[in-house]
């Protein structure tokens, strides 16, 4: 008895609420079957008429209630995965923290995973509590208590177009409160990672999180630093490209969690120009995502890194460094202090390279070179990061349109813009003054493989 008050006690300390499955119909949490994903409903009747249960689980049934377009749709039922992949044509088993099942129709990948069993003693963690390791299956009950936040833990069946919730996600969608379920900082402690998420789920629902889920993140927010880089860079992606990045960002910095997570991030955000930089480039991305168009990685994370790769360039510079070797240099060393906390993985770097790479290479129109330009894969990429450098002031907006038309152009057109370019005297098809003709003539010797536009800076033209 006296333990059941001080559980009680306890529970309502720690903002615990009463649970209770919960049936919602239609009418209350308004979801429109016809905004729900047909293959995702597919797996779930596939599922269902071979005696399992299955729901969409998780962001798209929150993001269908209150309204917002689904980014993916996943499912979660009771069969395991050896008995799901045998029901579809296409789909693989994939094994990573949990294992779960890719169910795949052309372009539309369905998650489909396995109830999942509560932390138990058989889970591995870490000194700090991070769990490393657990794979238990378990009931739909049990998979709801292991969700991160109530507005995550909610289930649709698109065959009674029920919703089922077990700890008053829907409630707390409604006032649109971001609330954990369990202790906070256990599940902080379990997942350091959730932290992220908290800030990420408030910002995009326009709400707030709830004081108690809050509280601990300002302490813990070190915790963040025991996280594998990999699985933080996959995180902040998903920040970053939420449609809300700048507000993320800011929330981020105002609960101490921004530290550790890109080193430079707070020096970049308070570098003269460098916020102003980083606003436009999010600005752009968050207006791509809500309107649906796709989100390049390297871009993102070149954009964000730029103002540091710029600096650093020119200290090489200063020290008499030829300008490309500088700009790699300045590559380099970024990209090294960046992976060590935030695993910017190789195919993205290497992007980021080529996109930061070519910056030079458009202050000189020289046709025969613009040609291998063309040929880059990522010189599309390098032409639009060119327009957000131009936006923010960075280079002569007049020619950086130029190369957008350039890129934006039909063959024909391109081929007449070309030739229009070869017959304007040599001067004035770069934006380059006399003093950088000076810098390109004395490392003109020096041993550089890039083609002959690639030695001139867009920063070391002052004067
Ligand atoms: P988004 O719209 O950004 O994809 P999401 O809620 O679908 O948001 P995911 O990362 O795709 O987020 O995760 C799917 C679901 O898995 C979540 O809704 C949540 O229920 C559960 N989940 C994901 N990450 C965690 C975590 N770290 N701890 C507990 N549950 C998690
Ligand atoms: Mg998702």
């Amino acid at each position: 008895m006296i333990k059941q008050t001080i559980k009680r006690f306890v529970g309502q300390l720690l903002g615990q609420r009463k649970h209770g499955m919960q049936r919602i119909g239609k009418s209350q949490h308004g979801i429109d079957r016809r905004n729900v994903s047909r293959h995702a409903i597919k797996v779930c009747e596939v599922l269902q008429q071979h005696g399992y249960e299955a729901y969409i689980v998780g962001g798209a049934v929150r993001d269908l209630i209150v309204g917002l377009e689904p980014k993916d749709f996943d499912v979660a039922t009771n069969a395991t995965p050896e008995q799901i992949r045998p029901l579809f044509r296409r789909a693989r088993i994939i094994g990573r923290r949990f294992q779960l099942v890719h169910v795949v129709f052309g372009q539309e990948i369905i998650e489909t995973s396995t109830f999942r069993a509560p932390a138990s003693q058989t889970q591995q963690t870490d000194d700090h509590g991070r769990i490393l390791r657990d794979n238990e299956f378990g009931n739909h009950e049990q998979d709801a208590v292991r969700r991160d936040f109530t507005v995550n833990a909610l289930y649709y069946n698109p065959t009674t177009e029920e919703v089922i919730d077990y700890h008053r996600g829907v409630e707390d969608l409604k006032h649109r409160v971001v609330r954990m379920i369990g202790d906070p900082q256990t599940r902080y402690r379990e997942d350091p990672v959730r932290m992220l998420r908290a800030v990420r789920f408030a910002v995009k629902l326009n709400g707030t999180i709830d004081p108690q889920t809050r509280a601990p993140i300002a302490a813990m927010a070190d915790l963040i630093e025991n996280v594998p880089a990999s699985r933080l860079f996959d995180e902040m992606l998903k920040l970053l490209t939420c449609g809300h990045a700048m507000d993320c960002l800011r929330q981020l910095r105002q609960d101490g969690l921004h530290q550790g997570l890109m080193p430079l991030l707070d020096v970049v955000l308070e570098q003269p120009g460098g916020e102003e930089f980083i606003e436009l480039a999010l600005d752009r991305t968050d207006h791509r995502v809500r309107a649906g168009k796709p989100v390049s990685p390297s871009f993102l994370f070149a954009a964000l890194l730029w103002q540091q790769v710029d600096a650093r360039c020119k200290q090489f510079v200063a020290k008499g460094e030829p300008y490309i070797q500088s700009l790699m240099s300045a590559a380099d060393s970024v990209l090294d202090e960046q992976t060590e906390k935030l695993a910017i993985q190789k195919r993205f770097a290497s992007d980021m390279r080529e996109i930061w790479f070519m910056q030079p290479r458009f202050e000189r129109r020289l046709p025969k070179s613009i040609w291998r330009m063309f040929e880059q894969p990522r010189f599309r990429a390098a032409v639009d990061f060119l327009q957000l450098r131009a936006a923010a002031g960075e280079f002569d907006s007049v020619l950086a349109q130029w190369w957008m038309d350039l890129a934006n152009a039909n063959d024909d057109t391109r081929a007449q813009m070309l030739e229009d370019l070869a017959k304007l005297p040599r001067d004035s098809t770069a934006s380059a003054s006399r003093s950088r003709s000076r810098t390109r003539r004395r490392h003109s010797t020096s041993k550089s493989s890039t083609s002959s536009g690639a030695h001139v800076s867009p920063t070391d033209t002052t004067d």
